[in-house]
This record gives C-alpha cells, structure tokens and sequence, in this order.
C-alpha cells in the first residue's frame, strides 16, 4: 500500500468511528469498492419504489459497472433518461464519493423537495458511481495516483488505457497518445474498452426508444464545467447547441457559487481546458446526441488535487446538487411533456 492510501485508511477509521452510527452509511468518508457495491444494493433495496440497479458493463477484470437507477414509475417505461457517471479516472476519488451524495439527496429529497419530485417523476435518472472499478480497486492497493483501466492489451509496454481517450468521436486526435505507457494512452481502437462496451450501447439504445438528454461524465480536479467540443482547441467548429448549453453552464456555475461560494470556471472543454480527443463530451454530444453534454471537474483547484480531504466531501455534494436542481429544472422545461 503506498503512503497516501495508508493516510487515507487512518484517517478513514478514525472519521468512520466519529460519525457512524449503527450500520448507516457514511457519505463524508471515502468508500472501498466492496463498501460502494454494497451500498449500490442497500440503496436499491431500501428504496425499491424509486431505486433499482443494474449492471451496464463488465470490467477487464470481471467486475461489474453499475448504475442506480432512481424515477417513479410511469409512462409505460418510456420516461426520458438523465445519465450522470463518475470515477472513469480511477485517482479521483470525490468523483464516487459525490455520485453517492447525490443519489442520496435525490431520494430524499423525491418526499421532501417538490424540484426533486418532478426530477424523478419526469426523467429517470441512471447514475454510475464507478465507470472504472478495476482502476479505483487498484487505488486503494497498490497506486493511489492510478488513473487508467488496468487492461493490458497483447503487444503493450504498459497497463491501462486511459478511458477518457477512448471513445469514439475523433478518437485518435490531439492530446490522446497512441503509446500504452503514456497517461493519456488513448487503447488500441475506439470504445476498445470493456468498460464502455455495456454502457454505451445500452446509452445508445436507450436515445433510440427514450431519449438521452443529459450526458454528466465527473472528475476531479480544477473546479471546471464543461461542454464540447474536446477534440479541437478551435472555437469555429460549428456546435448547433452552444448558446443553450452555456446558458445551462452558468445558471449551474450560480448555483453552486450561491451555495459554498465557489468558483466553476465555465467554458468550452478543447478551447478553454486543453484538446483531448477520444474523450467523453464529445462522444456524449456528438454520437449519442444528449443536448446537455458535459464534462465536470470538483474541487479543488489544486491545492490537494486528487487527495481532496475527506472534510470536503459534504461541500462538494451540497453545492453539486444545488447545480443539479438546475439542471433538473432545465431538462424538465425542455423534454418533460
Ligand atoms: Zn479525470
């Protein structure tokens, strides 16, 4: 185990002890993944009228990829889909950690909070805690800075491709390496991983019968919101959707600032971020064809980077659900019917 993940295994046992009471899940600690498995079937079972799970993908190393399904039951089936992933890069942890805050304030906020009803009346909502469980495992044994899959194709030097540079819309282009070694190795071909193999058809079937308009991939870290195009550094590439989707982006951005008062730098993910081709906002936007498409980066801005303390886990679920009532509330206006 490397020094940092023994830091967070203390530091986890002492927080787990302090907060914890009985056998309630603790949402202010990060989680193993026999821990977030867990809590994927207890929240599916105790909350069975608005919560289901189901397996999207199989890892490289057998394990699955599995989505919280949360939405009333209604329309024969055929509601709208919101989909929200986090934990493609395996480092970044309060990725996770946040998806589960917000699976958690979603259902209960379906009783309390009349925005969340519509939400989960209206859409449902497919949210992914762990697109990459193969590399997040291997975090907390072996790497804690580990950010690809952990396959190692026939041929490589090196393990892992990077997930995030592996999808199929330009694939291949600026900021994707073609070398196994590199962290930015883009695999072998597109959507050559198995890790995607599941979810995006699944993500593209389901455009076909319901529709998919929300496509939500979160990392960490810089305090980033946004949208496409990622492939190019160039601001001309025609984008049908980008006064709509900057507008989502700063009413989103408000909302999390009004929370914590933090700042999201707003902007267009190859031009104001850095060019990565292959990556999951332009696949989102450009193949499966969910409108609001983005790319979101939590805290922090850099001060611990991927070691983000635990203490800040709670802030950065409160101010991201701030942003998703926006969300919800845009999604609703424009595809509820
Ligand atoms: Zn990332």
């Amino acid at each position: 185990m490397s020094k940092e993940a023994e830091t967070v295994f203390k530091r986890r046992k002492r927080s787990t002890t302090q907060i914890t009471d009985n056998n309630e899940f603790n949402y202010t600690v990060y989680h193993t993944l026999e821990e977030i498995y867990k809590w994927i079937t207890d929240t599916a079972n105790e909350n069975y009228m608005i919560a289901s799970r189901e397996q999207l993908s199989t890892s490289h190393e057998g394990r699955p990829v599995t989505a919280i399904k949360l939405g009333a039951p209604g329309n024969q089936g055929n509601k709208p889909i919101a989909y929200i992933q986090g934990g493609i890069h395996a480092r970044e942890w309060v990725s996770p950690a946040t998806m589960m805050g917000l699976v958690k304030q979603l259902i209960d906020g379906y009783n309390t909070n009349d925005k969340v009803k519509a939400m989960l009346d209206t859409f449902d909502w497919y949210i992914v805690p762990v697109l990459n469980p193969d590399g997040y495992s291997y975090t907390w044994t072996n790497d804690r800075m580990w950010r690809k899959n952990r396959r190692k194709p026939d041929g490589n030097v090196c393990t892992g491709i990077d997930l995030n540079r592996n999808y199929a819309y330009e694939w291949g282009g600026d900021g994707a390496s073609p070398v196994s070694c590199s962290e930015t190795y883009r695999g072998p071909s597109p959507l050559s991983e198995p890790e995607h193999e599941g979810v995006t058809s699944f993500l593209l079937e389901k455009q076909q019968t319901n529709g998919v308009h929300l496509f939500l991939d979160v990392h960490s870290y810089g305090q980033y919101w946004l949208y496409p195009w990622g492939y190019t550094g160039s601001k001309t590439v025609p984008l049908p959707d980008r006064r709509d989707l900057r507008s989502l982006a700063m009413a989103a951005e408000d909302a999390i600032t009004a929370k914590h008062g933090m700042d999201y730098f707003v902007g267009e993910s190859g031009p104001d971020f850095y060019p990565a081709a292959g990556a999951s906002e332009d696949w989102g936007y450009g193949a499966l064809g969910a409108k609001y498409t983005y790319v979101i980066e939590l805290r922090d801005e850099g001060k611990y980077g991927f070691l983000l303390p635990e203490t800040e886990i709670k802030y950065t679920v409160e101010e991201m659900f701030e942003a998703l009532l926006v969300v919800g509330e845009r999604l609703i206006s424009e595809f509820g019917s």
